[in-house]
Parts: C-alpha cells; sequence; structure tokens
C-alpha cells in the first residue's frame, strides 16, 4: 500500500537562480524505510522539508495516507499532516525531562498521555531515564528520544534529516541498527536522509539519489549498487574500474586478455566493461583469464587494493584479502565476477 506520493515536485527559493528539487515523483510504501541520498546540496533536506509541510513547493502533488496534503501552492498545514520528524540536532527542549519531551508532542485530548510517552520510552530502550533532561545522555540516547517524540503520536511517516551525522564512527554502526529495528519493530514508514552511502545501503529497503534537485534513481541497494542508471549513480556509491574492449562473436577483447561472454554479441563497436574493485577476484600467477603487471599495492588491515596496468599503462584497482601475498610480484591474474558493458562512446 502506499503511503507517500509525490508528483512532479517543484522548489525554488526566491532569490535562487536554480530549482532546489525539480520534478521529483517518487511512492513510498507502508512500512517501508527510504533513504535520501546525495551530495551537500542537492536538495534533500528541501524535499523532506515540503513532505513535513515545513516549505511549500512551486509545483506538484503531494498525497499522504491517501489523502492529497499539497497541491501546487495549496497545501495542509504542517500541524495536520500527521507527519515525525527528527531533526539533525535532535531538538530536544533542554529544560524539559526526556518524558515532557516526548509527552509534549502528543494530541492534548489521548486519555493519557504519560502512559502513550512512557510506553514509547521503553519502546527505544530508555525505560530507566525518565526524568532525567537531555544533557545527562548520551548522543545515541538522546538521538532515540528524539525518535520516541516523534513516533508516540504514531505519524504517517517519519523524517529524520541525516541521523547518524553526529554520532562517531565507533557509535554509528551500533545506533544505526538499533534505530532500524525500533523502525521495524513500529511498522511505521520512514525516509531518512544521509550523506553517507554505508548508512544508505545497510539500513534503507529503498534509496532515492538526487543530484542538483533531480531524482537519479529509486531502487533496492543492491541494484543501486551493481546496476546504476547512469555514471553520477555509480561514482556516488564508489569508483568503478572501465576496461576498453573489442566485442567479437563469443566475448571481448581487452589489453589484460580474452573474456569469453555471451553480451559480445549485442555488440559491433568497442565498449566499456565496468566494474567495481571487489568484483574482480586476484591471484597471486599469471595464466589466468586475464593478466596484468601490478603498479601498486596498498594495505588497508581488513582488504588490500592492487593497481594493476595494462601493456600501455591504462589502470584498474582490485580489491583482494589481506593474505594474499604479493611479494616479489610483478605480473597478476585476475578474473572479472561481474562487470557491466556500454558502449564506448
Ligand atoms: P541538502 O540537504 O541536500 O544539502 P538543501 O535542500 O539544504 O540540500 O539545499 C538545496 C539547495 O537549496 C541548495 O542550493 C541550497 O543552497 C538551497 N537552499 C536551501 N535552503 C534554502 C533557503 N532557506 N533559502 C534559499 N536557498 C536555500
Ligand atoms: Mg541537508
Amino acid at each position: 500500500m502506499t503511503i507517500l506520493e509525490l508528483q512532479s515536485v517543484e522548489k525554488k527559493y526566491s532569490q535562487a537562480e536554480n530549482f532546489a528539487v525539480k520534478d521529483v515523483s517518487f511512492k513510498v510504501t507502508s512500512g517501508e524505510i527510504l533513504a535520501l541520498v546525495g551530495e551537500s546540496g542537492s536538495g534533500k533536506t528541501t524535499l523532506l522539508r515540503l513532505i513535513a509541510g515545513l516549505e511549500h513547493p512551486d509545483n506538484g502533488i503531494i498525497y499522504l495516507s491517501g489523502n492529497k496534503i499539497v497541491e501546487g501552492r495549496k497545501s495542509v498545514p504542517s500541524n495536520q499532516r500527521k507527519v515525525g520528524m527528527v531533526f539533525q540536532d535532535y531538538a530536544l527542549f533542554p529544560h524539559l525531562t526526556i518524558l515532557e519531551n516526548v509527552k509534549f508532542g502528543l494530541p492534548k485530548n489521548l486519555p493519557d498521555p504519560e502512559k502513550v510517552a512512557k510506553d514509547t520510552l521503553k519502546l527505544v530502550g530508555l525505560s530507566e531515564n525518565f526524568s532525567k533532561y537531555p544533557h545527562q545522555l548520551s548522543g545515541g540516547q538522546q538521538q532515540r528520544v528524539a525518535l520516541a517524540r516523534a513516533i508516540a503520536p504514531q505519524p504517517s511517516i517519519l523524517l529524520m534529516d541525516e541521523p547518524f551525522s553526529n554520532l562517531d564512527a565507533m557509535l554509528k554502526d551500533q545506533v544505526r541498527e538499533e534505530i532500524r529495528q525500533i523502525i521495524k519493530k513500529t511498522g511505521v514508514t520512514a525516509i531518512f536522509v544521509t550523506h553517507d552511502t554505508r548508512d544508505a545501503l545497510s539500513t534503507a529497503d529503498r534509496i532515492a539519489i538526487l543530484h542538483k534537485g533531480r531524482l537519479q534513481q529509486i531502487d533496492s541497494p543492491r541494484n543501486l549498487y551493481e546496476k546504476p542508471v547512469n555514471a553520477y549513480v555509480a561514482n556516488f556509491f564508489g569508483k568503478r574500474n572501465e576496461i576498453l574492449a573489442t566485442p567479437t562473436v563469443d566475448g571481448f577483447y581487452t589489453p589484460f586478455g580474452f573474456i569469453a561472454d555471451e553480451r559480445s554479441k549485442q555488440y559491433s563497436e568497442k565498449v566499456r566493461l565496468l566494474f567495481r574493485p571487489e568484483h574482480a577476484t586476484l591471484y597471486n600467477e599469471v595464466g589466468q583469464v586475464l593478466n596484468g603487471s601490478i603498479f601498486k599495492v596498498s594495505y588497508y588491515g581488513d582488504h588490500q587494493i592492487v593497481k594493476l596496468a595494462d601493456e600501455d599503462g591504462k589502470r584498474v584497482s582490485i580489491k583482494t584479502s589481506p593474505h594474499l601475498d604479493l611479494s616479489n610480484l610483478t605480473q597478476v591474474g585476475f578474473s572479472l565476477d561481474y562487470f557491466e558493458v556500454e558502449p564506448a562512446f
């Protein structure tokens, strides 16, 4: 069931030269976690604020739970939208206890707001801290209070802007997993903004990627990573190698050797074979499918990146086990486990 639908939503700030959000359309399904990614200034925060009703679009339609909440410049006020929001800095009230913080967002007509607030704090794992103040809690705990405050009124959708960016790297993996589990347990539909591709890939059911206000692709983490629709999306999730190749009836000739592959039949002109560093397997001996000379080995503890060069000096990077012994070797072999084919020109 669709919870949120955007149709050609556009926003241009007054004075601004370009649209902050341009012709964005997508749907979010009930219970889904969607990550919104893109570099700084790509329009992520603006899009969240448009959904929340904190900004108003110039064009476009937004439906939430089947109700039209935005049509062009006409829109339902923010406080009538049933949207929960977690801000980057959590925006907790410093002079209220965490229980009061959570109670604050609840509708005034609830029979027992105290119980709802307590139950929600328990749900996020904070049952012993009801009377503490935000500054007495760790960053991860403060974030869970902000999350509890946002979900206590049972919003149709939960919006989170850069929820993990204030947490240090050690804490981040743990908090990310906790937040994901809480969201899944409540079944709330959620959109979170991040500029960190690891956060998005590991936490989201689907990812939407914005570039200059335009939606590039919305897809599962695996499809975005392995089947990017354009070079921008591909490079956003890490570098890809490119090998120039000539198609024959049964494969591709490359400067590193011949690869048998059915897809060659579809091409008559030169192509580019595209693959990520971890989509190749390196062998510490020659005589493999493909062979190259070692240009550089970089050791990172949990993996090594080996740069290989062909006869013309064109290079590719391959990720391999830290234990593969490459000492005293100048030539090595490799094979491609997965690659995409695109026309070269
Ligand atoms: P992101 O969250 O992806 O970093 P934003 O949505 O904050 O991107 O910004 C998108 C574009 O809109 C940027 O060019 C930014 O400078 C501009 N912008 C954001 N907020 C405002 C504002 N209140 N007034 C004018 N321009 C803004
Ligand atoms: Mg932002």
